[in-house]
């Protein structure tokens, strides 16, 4: 029973923080809606496998037409993609993308949930995937998912029945879907997950399926459609002025970070899902059939609905205030039905309503956003009745020694204020995404506490329960701290409240790249979380290289600031390579972490706490060529990676571009996908090819294969495909052994593709004129071999050369073959002529 009071707070906690942006105060319409949707007992869950795979229109239809309490589950949070809007990856983007799915779902009024899948990058199987997650893991979590959640309808976006055709990781979500669809019920099956949840049998799995899964609309329409249903997902709600459709594109539109801002769309729309399992389909074209989705489902619920299917008919727009009587008689009795599922479920969505009727604003701002442990914060506490009801203010308090009776009797539209202090528990945890509070493995995010596994994110502590007495009935609302503050060009703003620790550091530079054996300043910055801060820092380094001084005073007056320390660092004389850490100690404790933040508009201030960790790369390269014009793409770090091996780059842009110009440059490296988004690029084509012909190299970077802006890419033929190796091991044949790119100035042997990450590279060409040599052949198991990850072709004096290889992935990673064979690239023709020319015999 304890373990269970557990599970319902953890999970109330966390759908109340869904708000911790500016709350929202609902209007008439919004609570009426609440009303249909409390008086609805029927559920969904949809099923994917990273942010942006959700069909947001029929998440949107169920949760706002048909009134179910709808869930997306997706597998990961979408770590191993790009990040279109700033300059967070891997584990941050993941951060990122979880909130844009939290925010879409407060858009679509469906709830989020995840499994500890890590989004570990591109695969091209289910089998492939399957062996990087752990499996019995994952599944573990979507057992648990549909335990906790009890669907009766699940929804997989994805087909398990065609492997191979699309991402590994979307097939894998329907094959774990489909498994769990079974094992959910099973007793015998993850049976140390049912102290956390009971056994559930959801009634049907669908697949949702497409017209594009048969190649064209004109084939789906001749297809069997008696095991489908179809819905019209573009149903217009008079209530918010929108069509379904329309709601549903401003939920994908939340997903920035993935370039997903789109226009909206009006009208009606089919959509249509296959049954895979359960109960037969009836001629009704209903997902519900057979379910009984009122309160007679549940025992004792008849009572309850007659009371709230009342309130709906009669529902009072212009004061939902004198519904609240009937709301509370329903609220007491449902306190004493049996079953603890829907009891925890709609308690949660009638006490909001309660709160929603009355006008009710209670708010609990403290005057900072962050503090530390032992610290003591203000909070300034808002208590408002906006009704006529008999509203009492019993007291307030918190789970640490906040109890203060008030005993106040609400007064209609009076605001009342309290300013109080809460002291931080000298032993709190920082507030961190939970899934990265410890290291896991590439497929996996490890979670220890396994009362948070399925969350969206982490649980927040620090909140205030308003004992309130409405017309002498007790209830307890419970809101978490937040800062409110404003800024002139902004207005009111919200940010989450939070908990760090009083040092975090890090040293400016991820990856430091020594290209010699001259030594190196670097800069330690070191945060302060709380006033008056004093101690020291030292930096860890591997025992081949040298830091010096060996630890330096740190003294910051004021919490917030910064102070940043420079050490000298020493590199070995010989290839080296690992990581260098920052520590700060501050009496007898140390600190390890970098504090991240991560501020944009569209979702809640974020903090994160990381290994603070910098990797260090004593490098043998030799360089020709000095000057290189970068023309950016779809964004990637390659030009400072560049410099830090000692190249001059400069960027460019398209328009600025003429022969004047390019002559100043030893080569031009184009940005990945530079290509697919600038526009301009067509007019500067032939310029380019006669800077090659004059002597220059230009290195193109991967371009995916539809939506090419010229229509040459080069200036001999060449086709780009989508072949891809995506295992970062693959084995790499060198097709020209003693070609110059392989040998000068640096001779490339396997080493240097060893400790790639990720993958290999993408769109590599599959199709190219003689002048080309190809220099590498890889492929993926069982794939017949790519030979065109890096093509070479002389033109006229210089070299154009096209390359799929990852080394945007490789760069930031501080992968020193990648930075050898890229030197080689730029180096090609400034070596010595008479060696080509021996080569070329
Ligand atoms: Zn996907």
């Amino acid at each position: 029973m304890r373990k269970n009071l557990i599970s319902i707070f953890i999970i109330f906690i966390s759908c109340t923080f869904l708000h911790a942006q500016k709350p929202k105060t609902p209007s008439s319409s919004e609570i009426y809606q609440s009303i249909q949707k409390l008086n609805f007992l029927g559920s969904v869950l949809y099923v994917a496998a990273h942010p942006d795979d959700e069909n947001t229109r029929l998440i949107s239809y169920m949760s706002n037409h048909v009134k179910a309490r709808t869930g997306y589950l997706s597998l990961t949070r979408g770590d191993g993609g790009q990040n279109l809007i700033g300059p967070e990856l891997r584990e941050l983007l993941g951060v990122i993308r979880t909130q844009e799915l939290l925010a879409a779902r407060r858009i679509d009024g469906g709830e989020q949930f995840f499994t500890r899948a890590n989004d570990f990058g591109y695969s091209k199987d289910p089998e492939e995937t399957l062996s990087m997650w752990d499996k019995n893991e994952v599944l573990s979590d979507v057992v648990l998912a549909i335990r906790q959640f009890k669907p009766d309808i699940i929804i997989n976006r994805f087909d398990h029945r065609t492997p191979g055709t699309t991402h590994g990781h979307h097939t894998s979500s329907a094959l774990l879907s489909l498994e769990a669809f079974d094992l959910a019920n099973d007793k015998s099956a993850f049976s140390d997950l049912l102290k956390a949840a009971s056994v559930w049998q959801p009634k049907r799995l669908f697949y949702n399926t497409s017209w594009w899964r048969y190649g064209s609309r004109e084939a789906f329409d001749k297809i069997d459609k008696s095991n489908m249903i179809s819905v019209d997902v573009g149903t217009y709600y008079p209530l918010k002025g929108l069509s379904n459709n329309e709601v549903a594109a401003l939920a994908s539109s939340q997903h920035l970070c993935q370039g997903f801002g789109r226009l909206s769309q009006r009208g009606s729309q089919e959509e249509y899902i296959e049954l895979l399992k359960g109960d037969p389909l009836t001629d009704d074209d209903n997902i519900f059939a057979g379910i009984d989705t009122s309160w007679n489902r549940v025992k004792g619920g008849k009572a309850i609905g007659d009371i709230l299917y009342e309130v709906e008919k009669s529902f009072n727009f212009n004061n939902p205030s004198q519904h609240i009587p009937q709301l509370l008689e329903a609220f007491k009795m449902l306190q004493n039905i049996e079953n603890t599922h829907w009891k925890t479920q709609k308690s949660k969505e009638l006490k909001a309503i309660i709160e929603m009727c009355a006008g009710l604003y209670l708010e609990v701002s403290a005057d900072t956003n962050w503090a530390t442990p032992n610290e003591k914060i203000n909070v300034d506490i808002e208590v408002l009745n906006r009704s006529n009801l008999s509203i009492n203010l019993v007291s307030l308090n918190n789970s640490g020694d906040l109890n203060i009776s008030k005993n106040i009797a609400l007064k209609n539209n009076v605001k009342y204020n309290f300013k109080e202090v809460i002291k931080i528990d000298k032993d709190e945890s920082p507030t961190t995404p939970y899934w990265l509070s410890e290291k896991g493995t590439l497929g996996m995010y490890k979670v220890n506490d396994s009362k948070l596994i399925g969350l969206p994110e982490t649980p927040r502590f620090y909140n205030i329960d308003f004992n309130l007495l409405i017309n002498n009935v007790p209830l307890t609302i419970t809101k978490p701290i937040v800062h409110r503050y404003s800024k002139p060009e902004k207005g009111e703003l919200y940010k989450p409240f939070e908990v760090i620790p009083e040092a975090s550091a890090k040293i400016t530079e991820k990856v430091i790249i020594l290209d010699n054996d001259k030594q190196r300043d670097i800069a330690v910055v070191v945060k302060a979380g709380r006033d008056n801060l004093e101690g020291s820092v030292e930096v860890c380094h591997p025992n081949d290289w040298s830091v010096y001084p060996k630890n330096q005073k740190v003294n910051i007056k004021h919490k917030g600031e910064e102070q940043t320390l420079v050490f000298t660092v020493i590199p070995p004389k010989n290839e080296s390579e690992g990581y260098m850490s920052p520590i700060v100690t501050i009496n007898d404790n140390l600190y390890t972490k970098e504090l991240i933040e991560i501020d944009y508009d569209h979702i809640p201030f974020q903090t994160v706490l990381l290994p603070s960790e910098s990797k260090i790369v004593r490098l043998d390269i030799k360089k020709k060529g000095e000057n290189i014009g970068y023309i950016q793409g779809a964004g990637d770090v390659v030009p400072e990676s560049l410099q830090q091996i000692g190249y001059n780059v400069l960027t460019i842009k398209p328009e600025d571009i003429n022969a004047e110009m390019l002559s100043r440059f030893d080569a031009i490296v184009f940005g990945i996908r530079a290509y697919n988004v600038l526009d301009d690029i067509q007019f500067k084509q032939q310029q380019l090819f006669d800077f090659v012909k004059n002597g220059g190299n230009m290195i193109v970077q991967y371009n995916t294969s539809r939506g090419i802006k010229v229509n040459h890419l080069a200036p001999y033929n060449l086709k780009l495909s989508r072949d891809r190796v995506t295992n970062e091991n693959a084995e790499v044949r060198f097709l020209n052994p003693e070609h110059p790119i392989l040998n000068y100035p640096n001779k490339i042997t396997q080493k240097d593709f060893e400790g790639w990450t990720q993958e290999r590279g993408l769109y590599f060409p599959d199709d190219w004129a003689n002048e080309f040599t190809p220099i590498l052949s890889m492929n993926d198991k069982n794939e017949s071999p790519k030979d065109g990850s890096l093509l070479v072709a002389k033109y006229g004096k210089g070299h154009y050369i096209y390359t799929g290889l990852s080394f945007f992935r490789e760069f930031p990673e501080g992968v020193s073959g990648a930075y050898r064979l890229f030197a080689n690239m730029l180096s090609i023709g400034k070596e010595d002529l008479k060696l080509e020319a021996k080569l070329n015999d």
